[in-house]
């Protein structure tokens, strides 16, 4: 069991740089997932933790092992791709104890732990099959079986379900955290979807470009983001954002016909400012007229109504209940001032209040 410390690592391809200079501590038997639109560097980082990628600069530990210039088989990492990566022509058994046999592991201690794993992942049944008579979510257990077989301090995980339908998605998370709290092993896990990183982490790391945005617990990084990326990214549907200026302890939001009471400093009087709010927070109220309601969407216990105010902004209000609105209608909302966020308009870091 170990941790993982990444200390000022930066990637380049030729000339182009792509993670630029992350510091991160992930504590042993921590579930940590990067998340970040694509093309962001996760896998890049993730393969370079593995040893998959060189390192260009900075340095990695895992415990108090410097792995930085060490081969991904030294490292005691296994890593689970969004395509299995299974022999076709293997069994499920075999597939799962291929790495140890290549090692030269005694007959006896192979057969011990791929039935350790068999049990975990309850595959007993598929243990003779081969990959092509496996389900897409069989396939990933397999995969992750073989992982397990490995016994390795970090497990790496990158977007193991994408390639799975959305039903099996959900049962495929729900095993994964089965999987963290059974094994207790360090993890990093990979992903685009904000919903797998809420649900899965103990600690997310938002990317982009490169770049960690902010590092927390999911409702921490729900509850208060440091900037504009985070706000949006983190949470769903995304909070609404329009354009504000901060007058005298309130700021006025053009789109919504209102000014907000806010205990924001004095300083900032004049300020151009970015206002967040929620659409989980947001409530119609069917008398106003500020804004034109564009669509509903109706997903039974919930909807979503698509609004666009005096400005030209959309926003997006989640309505829980019966009271439903309906399309053309004009309609205004309110909220409680204590859910709304604002963001520097030019930096779009958080100017917490
Ligand atoms: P993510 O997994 O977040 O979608 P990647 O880590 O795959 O993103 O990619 C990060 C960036 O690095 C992208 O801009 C990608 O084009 C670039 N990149 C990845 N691999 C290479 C490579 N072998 N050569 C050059 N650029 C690469
Ligand atoms: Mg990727």
């Amino acid at each position: 069991m170990a941790g993982v410390t990444l200390n000022k690592v930066i990637k380049r391809y030729g000339d182009v740089q792509v993670i630029h200079g992350i510091d991160l501590e992930i504590a042993d038997g921590e579930f940590c997932v990067f998340v970040g639109p694509s093309g962001c560097g996760k896998s890049t980082l993730l393969r370079m933790v593995a040893g998959l990628e060189e390192t260009t600069e900075g340095s990695m530990h895992i415990g108090d092992r410097d792995v930085t210039r060490m081969d991904p088989s030294q490292r005691g990492v296994a890593m689970v791709f969004q395509t299995y990566a299974l022999y076709p022509h293997m069994t499920v058994k075999d597939n799962m104890g291929f790495g140890l046999k290549m090692n030269k592991h005694p007959k006896a201690e192979i057969e011990a732990k791929v039935a350790e794993a068999t049990r975990i992942l309850k595959l007993e049944d598929y243990l003779d099959r081969k990959p092509a008579a496996l389900s897409g979510g069989q396939r990933q257990r397999v995969s992750i079986g073989r992982a397990i077989v490995r016994g390795p301090d970090v497990f790496l995980f990158d977007e193991p379900l994408s390639n799975l339908d959305a039903e099996l998605r959900v049962e495929m998370r729900v095993e994964i955290a089965r999987l963290h709290k059974e094994i207790g092993a360090t993890m990093i896990y990979v992903t685009h979807d904000q919903v797998e990183a809420m649900t899965l982490a103990d600690k997310i790391v938002v990317l982009r470009k490169g770049v960690i945005e902010q590092v927390g617990a999911p409702m921490d990084l729900y509850r208060d983001p440091d900037n504009r990326f985070v706000a949006g990214f983190i949470g769903s549907p995304a909070m609404n954002f329009m354009s504000g200026k901060v007058g005298t302890g309130e700021v006025a939001i053009p789109n919504l016909g209102q000014t907000i009471p806010t205990p924001i400093a004095p300083a900032y009087k004049g300020h151009d400012v970015i206002a967040g709010v929620r659409p989980e927070h947001l409530s119609i109220d069917p008398a106003g007229d500020a804004l034109t309601v564009d669509l509903v969407e109706s997903l039974g216990g919930v909807s979503f109504a698509y609004l666009s105010g005096a400005t030209g902004e959309k926003l997006v209000v989640e309505e829980r209940g019966d009271e439903r609105v309906s399309e053309g209608q004009t309609v205004s909302v309110t909220f409680d001032p204590s859910r709304l966020y604002l963001f520097d308009a030019k930096t779009e870091q958080r100017i917490r209040t």
